[in-house]
Protein backbone atom coordinates (compact mmCIF):
# COMPACT_ATOMS: atom_id res chain seq x y z
CA UNK A 1 0.00 0.00 0.00
CA UNK A 2 2.67 2.56 1.29
CA UNK A 3 6.35 2.05 0.27
CA UNK A 4 9.65 3.68 0.17
CA UNK A 5 12.25 2.68 -1.71
CA UNK A 6 15.95 4.26 -0.95
CA UNK A 7 14.42 7.05 0.24
CA UNK A 8 17.13 9.73 1.27
CA UNK A 9 16.08 13.30 2.68
CA UNK A 10 18.84 15.86 3.45
CA UNK A 11 19.02 19.39 5.64
CA UNK A 12 21.30 21.17 3.72
CA UNK A 13 24.52 19.13 4.01
CA UNK A 14 23.16 16.83 6.40
CA UNK A 15 21.63 13.44 5.30
CA UNK A 16 18.64 12.80 8.09
CA UNK A 17 17.23 9.69 5.78
CA UNK A 18 19.69 8.09 3.58
CA UNK A 19 18.10 4.84 1.38
CA UNK A 20 15.33 4.08 4.25
CA UNK A 21 13.72 1.18 2.20
CA UNK A 22 9.99 0.25 4.23
CA UNK A 23 7.01 -1.60 2.79
CA UNK A 24 3.32 -1.14 4.52
CA UNK A 25 0.69 -3.44 3.36
CA UNK A 26 -2.89 -2.96 3.36
CA UNK A 27 -4.28 -3.68 6.94
CA UNK A 28 -0.57 -3.34 8.79
CA UNK A 29 0.36 -1.71 11.89
CA UNK A 30 4.14 -1.27 11.32
CA UNK A 31 6.62 0.82 14.04
CA UNK A 32 9.67 2.39 13.18
CA UNK A 33 12.31 2.40 16.33
CA UNK A 34 15.38 4.41 16.85
CA UNK A 35 16.68 6.81 19.07
CA UNK A 36 15.92 10.74 19.37
CA UNK A 37 17.19 12.36 15.72
CA UNK A 38 17.63 8.63 14.50
CA UNK A 39 15.17 9.85 11.28
CA UNK A 40 11.55 9.05 11.95
CA UNK A 41 10.11 11.80 11.56
CA UNK A 42 11.81 12.86 9.04
CA UNK A 43 10.89 9.97 7.36
CA UNK A 44 7.38 10.74 8.30
CA UNK A 45 7.83 14.69 6.73
CA UNK A 46 8.85 13.26 3.79
CA UNK A 47 5.72 10.64 3.42
CA UNK A 48 3.00 13.94 3.81
CA UNK A 49 5.07 15.91 1.32
CA UNK A 50 6.77 18.22 4.17
CA UNK A 51 10.02 17.68 2.79
CA UNK A 52 11.23 16.19 -0.35
CA UNK A 53 13.58 13.45 -1.48
CA UNK A 54 17.01 14.27 -2.94
CA UNK A 55 16.99 10.39 -3.92
CA UNK A 56 14.74 7.30 -4.35
CA UNK A 57 10.60 7.05 -4.38
CA UNK A 58 7.74 6.75 -1.87
CA UNK A 59 4.92 4.91 -3.78
CA UNK A 60 1.00 4.81 -2.42
CA UNK A 61 -1.17 2.07 -3.95
CA UNK A 62 1.69 1.62 -6.48
CA UNK A 63 1.58 5.68 -7.95
CA UNK A 64 4.50 7.98 -6.89
CA UNK A 65 3.69 10.87 -4.51
CA UNK A 66 6.84 12.43 -4.73
CA UNK A 67 6.49 16.19 -5.04
CA UNK A 68 2.68 15.90 -4.54
CA UNK A 69 1.37 18.79 -2.07
CA UNK A 70 0.62 17.83 1.49
CA UNK A 71 -3.13 18.73 0.95
CA UNK A 72 -2.98 16.64 -2.05
CA UNK A 73 -1.66 13.59 -0.10
CA UNK A 74 -3.84 13.94 2.68
CA UNK A 75 -6.92 14.03 0.00
CA UNK A 76 -5.53 10.90 -1.43
CA UNK A 77 -5.33 9.22 1.77
CA UNK A 78 -2.23 9.15 3.82
CA UNK A 79 -2.42 11.84 6.82
CA UNK A 80 -0.05 12.68 9.77
CA UNK A 81 -0.55 12.89 13.75
CA UNK A 82 2.49 15.34 14.62
CA UNK A 83 4.09 14.61 17.53
CA UNK A 84 3.28 17.88 19.02
CA UNK A 85 -0.08 17.12 18.07
CA UNK A 86 -1.12 20.78 16.77
CA UNK A 87 -3.91 21.38 18.46
CA UNK A 88 -6.06 24.76 17.88
CA UNK A 89 -6.05 25.47 21.71
CA UNK A 90 -8.28 28.26 21.39
CA UNK A 91 -11.18 26.04 19.69
CA UNK A 92 -13.35 23.85 21.06
CA UNK A 93 -13.00 19.65 20.84
CA UNK A 94 -15.34 19.81 18.14
CA UNK A 95 -14.49 22.20 15.90
CA UNK A 96 -10.68 21.39 16.33
CA UNK A 97 -12.49 17.31 14.54
CA UNK A 98 -14.07 19.34 12.35
CA UNK A 99 -10.82 20.87 11.02
CA UNK A 100 -9.42 17.27 10.08
CA UNK A 101 -12.61 17.11 8.09
CA UNK A 102 -11.46 19.72 5.55
CA UNK A 103 -11.10 17.49 2.45
CA UNK A 104 -14.78 16.05 3.20
CA UNK A 105 -16.41 19.86 3.55
CA UNK A 106 -18.95 19.13 0.98
CA UNK A 107 -20.02 15.89 2.22
CA UNK A 108 -21.85 16.52 4.76
CA UNK A 109 -23.28 13.10 5.98
CA UNK A 110 -19.51 11.59 5.56
CA UNK A 111 -18.77 14.49 8.51
CA UNK A 112 -21.72 13.40 10.46
CA UNK A 113 -20.86 9.41 10.60
CA UNK A 114 -17.09 10.27 10.69
CA UNK A 115 -17.68 12.67 14.20
CA UNK A 116 -20.41 9.89 15.34
CA UNK A 117 -17.26 7.18 14.52
CA UNK A 118 -14.94 9.36 16.93
CA UNK A 119 -17.53 9.49 19.68
CA UNK A 120 -17.39 6.01 19.49
CA UNK A 121 -13.99 5.16 19.78
CA UNK A 122 -12.92 8.31 22.53
CA UNK A 123 -16.60 8.39 24.04
CA UNK A 124 -14.52 11.41 26.50
CA UNK A 125 -14.16 13.77 23.78
CA UNK A 126 -18.06 13.85 23.24
CA UNK A 127 -18.70 14.33 26.71
CA UNK A 128 -15.94 17.60 26.22
CA UNK A 129 -17.02 18.51 22.64
CA UNK A 130 -18.03 21.83 23.83
CA UNK A 131 -14.40 22.65 25.70
CA UNK A 132 -11.58 24.47 24.53
CA UNK A 133 -8.83 22.09 23.24
CA UNK A 134 -6.22 23.42 25.88
CA UNK A 135 -8.43 22.70 28.63
CA UNK A 136 -8.30 18.58 28.17
CA UNK A 137 -5.22 16.61 29.61
CA UNK A 138 -2.48 15.04 27.82
CA UNK A 139 -3.81 12.04 27.04
CA UNK A 140 -7.53 13.13 26.10
CA UNK A 141 -5.35 15.56 23.34
CA UNK A 142 -3.60 12.71 22.00
CA UNK A 143 -7.11 11.51 21.89
CA UNK A 144 -8.22 14.83 19.95
CA UNK A 145 -5.42 14.49 17.55
CA UNK A 146 -5.83 11.26 16.35
CA UNK A 147 -9.32 11.96 16.34
CA UNK A 148 -8.91 15.23 13.92
CA UNK A 149 -6.63 12.96 12.11
CA UNK A 150 -9.76 9.98 11.95
CA UNK A 151 -12.02 12.78 10.08
CA UNK A 152 -10.19 12.37 6.94
CA UNK A 153 -10.87 8.44 6.39
CA UNK A 154 -7.72 7.65 6.25
CA UNK A 155 -6.74 4.59 4.51
CA UNK A 156 -3.18 5.09 5.90
CA UNK A 157 -2.48 6.92 9.51
CA UNK A 158 0.85 8.23 10.38
CA UNK A 159 1.29 8.56 14.16
CA UNK A 160 4.48 10.29 15.34
CA UNK A 161 5.44 9.23 19.10
CA UNK A 162 1.59 9.04 20.21
CA UNK A 163 3.06 8.24 23.66
CA UNK A 164 4.66 11.33 24.63
CA UNK A 165 4.51 12.70 27.76
CA UNK A 166 1.50 10.23 28.79
CA UNK A 167 1.70 8.18 31.99
CA UNK A 168 2.09 4.18 31.45
CA UNK A 169 -1.68 3.56 32.37
CA UNK A 170 -2.80 6.10 29.45
CA UNK A 171 0.07 4.81 27.37
CA UNK A 172 -1.73 1.29 27.16
CA UNK A 173 -5.53 2.89 26.56
CA UNK A 174 -3.78 4.89 23.78
CA UNK A 175 -2.33 1.72 22.34
CA UNK A 176 -5.77 -0.43 22.32
CA UNK A 177 -7.30 2.25 20.63
CA UNK A 178 -4.89 2.49 17.97
CA UNK A 179 -5.28 -1.48 17.64
CA UNK A 180 -8.76 -0.68 17.05
CA UNK A 181 -8.46 2.00 14.64
CA UNK A 182 -6.48 -0.86 13.06
CA UNK A 183 -9.45 -3.38 13.18
CA UNK A 184 -12.00 -0.77 11.48
CA UNK A 185 -10.01 -0.96 8.71
CA UNK A 186 -6.62 2.41 8.94
CA UNK A 187 -3.46 1.06 8.28
CA UNK A 188 -1.11 2.07 11.08
CA UNK A 189 2.80 3.51 10.49
CA UNK A 190 3.82 4.40 14.28
CA UNK A 191 6.98 5.67 15.19
CA UNK A 192 7.86 5.31 19.23
CA UNK A 193 10.10 5.39 21.90
CA UNK A 194 8.34 2.77 23.10
CA UNK A 195 9.28 -0.07 21.83
CA UNK A 196 7.67 -2.98 24.56
CA UNK A 197 4.33 -1.46 23.53
CA UNK A 198 4.48 -0.47 20.08
CA UNK A 199 6.05 -3.87 19.25
CA UNK A 200 3.23 -5.74 21.00
CA UNK A 201 0.50 -4.84 18.89
CA UNK A 202 3.36 -3.96 15.42
CA UNK A 203 2.79 -6.68 12.52
CA UNK A 204 6.45 -5.60 11.51
CA UNK A 205 9.01 -2.85 12.95
CA UNK A 206 12.15 -0.94 11.37
CA UNK A 207 15.00 0.06 13.54
CA UNK A 208 16.96 3.28 12.43
CA UNK A 209 20.15 4.79 13.38
CA UNK A 210 21.46 7.62 12.34
CA UNK A 211 19.35 7.94 9.77
CA UNK A 212 19.41 4.47 8.27
CA UNK A 213 17.67 1.16 9.06
CA UNK A 214 19.84 -1.40 10.53
CA UNK A 215 17.16 -3.98 11.62
CA UNK A 216 13.71 -4.66 10.39
CA UNK A 217 11.51 -7.64 11.06
CA UNK A 218 8.45 -9.56 12.51
CA UNK A 219 7.99 -7.97 16.32
CA UNK A 220 9.23 -12.07 17.05
CA UNK A 221 12.61 -11.39 15.40
CA UNK A 222 13.21 -7.88 16.83
CA UNK A 223 12.13 -8.87 20.48
CA UNK A 224 14.84 -12.14 20.33
CA UNK A 225 17.25 -9.39 18.23
CA UNK A 226 20.23 -8.80 20.54
CA UNK A 227 20.82 -5.43 19.78
CA UNK A 228 17.14 -4.73 19.87
CA UNK A 229 17.10 -5.93 23.35
CA UNK A 230 19.61 -4.06 24.32
CA UNK A 231 19.03 -0.80 23.27
CA UNK A 232 14.95 -0.11 22.88
CA UNK A 233 14.01 -3.21 25.38
CA UNK A 234 16.03 -2.43 28.93
CA UNK A 235 17.93 -6.14 27.93
P1 LIG B 1 12.76 12.57 17.34
O1 LIG B 1 12.05 11.47 18.00
O2 LIG B 1 13.65 13.34 18.26
O3 LIG B 1 11.88 13.46 16.50
P2 LIG B 1 13.58 11.34 14.91
O4 LIG B 1 14.09 9.95 14.81
O5 LIG B 1 12.18 11.56 14.51
O6 LIG B 1 13.80 11.87 16.37
P3 LIG B 1 14.27 13.42 13.04
O7 LIG B 1 13.41 14.44 13.70
O8 LIG B 1 13.81 12.84 11.77
O9 LIG B 1 14.56 12.22 14.05
O10 LIG B 1 15.72 14.06 12.87
C1 LIG B 1 16.75 13.41 12.15
C2 LIG B 1 17.96 14.30 12.13
O11 LIG B 1 17.70 15.45 11.33
C3 LIG B 1 18.36 14.84 13.51
O12 LIG B 1 19.78 14.84 13.58
C4 LIG B 1 17.82 16.23 13.53
O13 LIG B 1 18.62 17.09 14.35
C5 LIG B 1 17.93 16.63 12.07
N1 LIG B 1 16.89 17.59 11.68
C6 LIG B 1 15.55 17.44 11.86
N2 LIG B 1 14.88 18.48 11.33
C7 LIG B 1 15.81 19.32 10.82
C8 LIG B 1 15.76 20.57 10.13
N3 LIG B 1 14.60 21.17 9.87
N4 LIG B 1 16.95 21.12 9.75
C9 LIG B 1 18.12 20.52 9.99
N5 LIG B 1 18.24 19.32 10.63
C10 LIG B 1 17.11 18.73 11.04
Amino acid sequence: MLELRGATVNYGNFSAVQQADISVEEGDIVVLLGANGAGKSTTFRAISGLVRLVSGEILFKGDSIDGKSPDKIVQMGIVQCAEDRKLFPQMSVEQNLMMGAYVHRKNKKQIRKSLEEVYELFPILYDKRTNFAHSLSGGQQQMLAIGRALMSKPKVMLLDEPSTGLAPLVVEQMFKSIQQINNNGTTILLAEQNAKVALSIATKGYVYENGSIAVEGKPKELFSNEKVRKAYLGA
